[in-house]
C-alpha cells in the first residue's frame, strides 16, 4: 500500500531541508532532496551531473526532464514504498504534474520567509561531512563549536553555489517558476502556510501540527 507523500515547499534557504532533518523520524517518510541527489550526481561526475552543474553554479533551475527522471528512479528504491518527504521538488509546474502522476501527496507544507532574509541564511549555511547535518554560522551553530552535534565529526562544508551573486539568480528563479506552484497547491486544498521567520524549534512544532 502506498502511503501519503509531503512535500516541502519554500524559498531557497527557507529552511527545508533543517525541518525535514528534524522531522523525519517522527514522520517516519525518507528526506527526498533533489538538491542532494543532483550534488551527488555532479560529485561522482555522471552524466546527469555535468548536465546539472552549469545550471546549478548559474543559480538556474535544472531542466524538468532530467529532475523528473532522478525522481522517478528515486521512488523505485524500497524506502519509497510508505511514501517520501519531498524536499526542494517539485519546483515548476510540468514538475508538479508529473509527480501527480507518481505518487500521493497530502500535505504541502510552504515555509515562508521574506526575501530581505534570505541572503544571510544561504551565506552562513554549512553542513556537516559526514552526515550532512545543516548548520548556520550565527542563527544555528553546532552545540560545540567546531564538532557536530550528531556525529563528532570535525570537518563541515559549504556549498559552492551560497554566494551573493547565485542567490540572487536563485531568489529570482524561485519567484518566477516555483512560486506559482503555492497558489496551484491551494487551489487543490493542501497547502499548509507556515511562518518560516522564528526560531527553528517553533517552525517545527507547527509542522508536526499540520501533518497530524
Ligand atoms: P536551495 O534550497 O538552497 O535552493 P537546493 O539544494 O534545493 O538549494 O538546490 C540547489 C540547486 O539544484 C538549485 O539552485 C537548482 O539549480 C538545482 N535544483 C534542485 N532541485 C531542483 C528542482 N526540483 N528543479 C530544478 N532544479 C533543481
Ligand atoms: P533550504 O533547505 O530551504 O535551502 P536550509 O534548511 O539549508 O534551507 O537552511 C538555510 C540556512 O538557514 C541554514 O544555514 C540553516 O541553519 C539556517 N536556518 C534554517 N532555519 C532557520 C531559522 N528558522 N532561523 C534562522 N536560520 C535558519
Ligand atoms: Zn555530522
Amino acid at each position: 500500500m502506498a502511503m501519503d507523500s509531503i512535500v516541502l515547499f519554500g524559498p531557497p534557504g527557507a529552511g527545508k531541508g533543517t525541518q525535514a532533518q528534524r522531522i523525519t523520524e517522527s514522520t517516519g517518510l525518507p528526506q527526498v532532496s533533489t538538491g542532494d541527489m543532483l550534488r551527488a550526481a555532479v560529485g561522482s561526475g555522471t552524466a546527469v551531473g555535468l548536465e546539472a552543474k552549469r545550471y546549478m553554479d548559474a543559480g538556474k533551475l535544472v531542466p524538468d526532464n532530467v529532475i523528473i527522471q532522478l525522481i522517478i528512479e528515486r521512488l523505485k528504491k524500497d524506502d519509497a514504498k510508505g511514501g517520501v518527504m519531498f524536499d526542494g521538488f517539485p519546483r515548476t509546474i510540468p514538475q508538479a504534474e508529473a509527480l501527480s502522476q507518481i505518487a500521493y501527496v497530502s500535505h504541502v507544507i510552504s515555509i515562508n520567509v521574506p526575501d530581505a532574509k534570505i541572503v544571510e541564511r544561504i551565506c552562513g549555511r554549512f553542513t556537516c561531512k559526514t552526515c550532512g547535518f545543516v548548520y548556520h554560522e550565527v542563527f544555528n551553530p553546532p552545540l560545540v563549536i567546531g564538532s557536530c552535534d550528531h556525529c563528532n565529526e570535525t570537518d563541515f562544508k559549504k556549498r559552492a553555489d551560497d554566494n551573493e551573486d547565485t542567490v540572487i539568480s536563485r531568489l529570482e528563479a524561485y519567484h518566477n517558476q516555483t512560486s506559482p506552484l503555492a497558489e496551484w497547491y491551494k487551489s487543490k486544498g493542501i497547502l499548509c502556510e507556515i511562518d518560516g521567520d522564528r526560531n527553528i524549534e517553533e517552525i517545527t512544532q507547527d509542522i508536526l501540527e499540520a501533518l497530524n
